[in-house]
């Protein structure tokens, strides 16, 4: 039986960014697994949603439980460092916060369950965090620094300036390594939306709930789309299993156009950049995680 390991920060990851692929493998007979870094802790909540609930972090576990069963999971398993926010807000400070760790010491945590799970393939956030979070930017560092303390892999950046792995692992190495993927999305859709959020009066430096992502930065971060996983089929899980984050109001719920876009756009395939083992050049587009 095949096994898939998906290494994201907060409840709510799995299913907003790449569902669709969970559910598909779920679906497929992949022992699918999602290793959280945090219980979401810095999410904000409104009122209404913590009726029953002690604090943010048991409404969020509570959440993606719900998810993961709508997304047909095998299991969660959370390495339980507190959620950070966005860069600079004062959860930054706390000392159990995901942005407070040493990188080395997320990656033991991280190798402690990969050694337990023995996954053929990882997926995890991208170098630039999706949008920049803190948490995203911390799990792919440590994510890569488990590859390197585990199995003798070397990374650095390539010259686009992407993570990208830097010679061969030692003849040593008699571990079999599990292919490893980050997200990727489609930088020419940014782009239109940058276009487009003036237009609704919107300034696409100050977007999202918070009003603290910057799209126009965004547009500068380059993510090579390597896979491209087809999902059309399991964009009603993807659905249900965002529905459970309602306290996160996902994207299908959002007023916003440009999110309700990117959300309907996103669902006939999702995209990925595989960083191990390393992609040669003119390689065609891949279609599965698994090789
Ligand atoms: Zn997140």
């Amino acid at each position: 039986m095949k096994k898939l390991v998906a290494i994201f920060a907060h409840p709510d990851d799995e299913s907003f960014g790449i569902g669709s692929t969970l559910a598909r493998y779920s679906h497929e007979g992949v022992s699918t697994w999602y290793l959280c870094g945090t219980h979401g802790e810095s999410g904000t909540v409104d009122p209404e949603y913590m009726q029953g609930y002690t604090d943010v972090a048991e409404l969020r576990a509570h959440e993606l439980e719900c998810a993961s069963h709508e997304l047909g999971l095998a299991g969660v398993q959370y390495l339980n460092y507190r959620d950070s926010g966005m860069l600079g807000s004062d959860d930054n400070r706390h000392p159990s916060s995901l942005f407070a760790a040493a990188t080395d010491d997320v990656a033991r945590r991280i190798i402690a369950h990969i050694e337990k799970l023995q996954p053929d393939t990882i997926i995890t956030h991208d170098q630039f965090g999706g949008y920049g979070h803190p948490d995203h930017i911390k799990l792919h560092l440590a994510t890569i620094r488990a590859y390197e303390m585990m199995y003798g892999l070397k990374f650095g950046k390539n010259e686009q300036g992407i993570t990208a792995v830097i010679g061969e692992p030692p003849a040593s190495a008699d571990k079999v390594i599990p292919r490893l993927y980050v997200t990727a999305f489609s930088r020419r859709f940014l782009t239109i939306a940058v276009r487009l959020l003036p237009l609704f009066g919107q300034n696409p430096r100050e977007f999202g709930r918070n009003k603290d992502i910057d799209l126009v930065e965004m547009t500068s971060w380059f993510v090579p789309i390597t896979t491209r996983i087809y999902t059309k089929e399991y964009v009603s899980y993807k659905e249900k299993a965002s529905a459970c984050h309602n306290s996160q109001r996902p994207p299908t719920q959002q007023g916003n156009i440009i999110t309700k876009l990117a959300f309907r756009r996103s669902q006939n395939a999702e995209t990925f950049s595989r960083v191990y083992p390393a992609v040669k050049k003119g390689q065609p587009i891949e279609t599965d995680l698994f090789g």
